[in-house]
């Protein structure tokens, strides 16, 4: 760094200059203030980073189409179809969000890592012992977790008590010859 930026009038000084040429205050504590200042904000990331966004949009996105088939009554074989995919889209993210969070923990301690790793209550508590540093990552298992459950609540036959059967067997057969 070769210039100095006052922060309270914004004027930019050569790096040797001990006092803003401008307003006259102290270039280096307000150096030391900037550093600490954005040391902070790198801390201070916001909760919902862009990979949790995205993990609530499919989320969302799953729960309108879920919805909407269910209102337009999809066949039943195009909406398990549907669900069956969403499901393991769903297992899928939450085994990168897991490797997501034990990469956490090793980050914090490898000794903790392994344990998590290995023994599941281990796991829990590590990530309660580094909160701070889990706690994107654990949502962000607990969204593909109810990816996975709401997949199979909208999954259609045996998995979910039908309240007409009858009815909706007719209602299929006179869609199918449309498709
Ligand atoms: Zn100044």
């Amino acid at each position: 760094m070769n210039n100095i930026k006052c922060i309270d009038c914004g004027l930019v000084n050569w790096a040797s200059d001990i006092e803003c040429r401008r307003c006259g205050s102290l270039l280096t504590v307000q150096e030391k203030r900037a550093q600490i200042l954005a040391l902070e904000q790198s801390e201070a990331k916001p909760f919902l980073t862009s990979g949790l966004q995205l993990l609530l949009v499919l989320l969302g996105l799953e729960l309108v189409v879920g919805l909407v088939s269910q209102i337009f009554q999809l066949p039943t074989d195009l909406a398990a179809g549907a669900s069956l995919i969403a499901v393991a889209i769903g297992f899928l993210l939450l085994i990168v969000c897991h490797i997501w969070l034990l990469a956490r923990i090793f980050e914090q301690s490898v000794a903790w890592g392994l344990g998590a790793l290995f023994v599941p209550l281990v796991g829990i508590i590590a990530i309660g012992k580094f909160w701070e540093h889990t706690k994107r990552s654990f949502v962000g298992q607990l969204i593909c977790v109810g990816i996975v459950l709401m997949a199979m609540l909208f999954l259609p036959g045996q998995l979910k008590p039908r309240t007409a059967p009858v009815q909706r067997e007719t209602a299929n057969r006179i869609v199918l010859p449309i498709r």
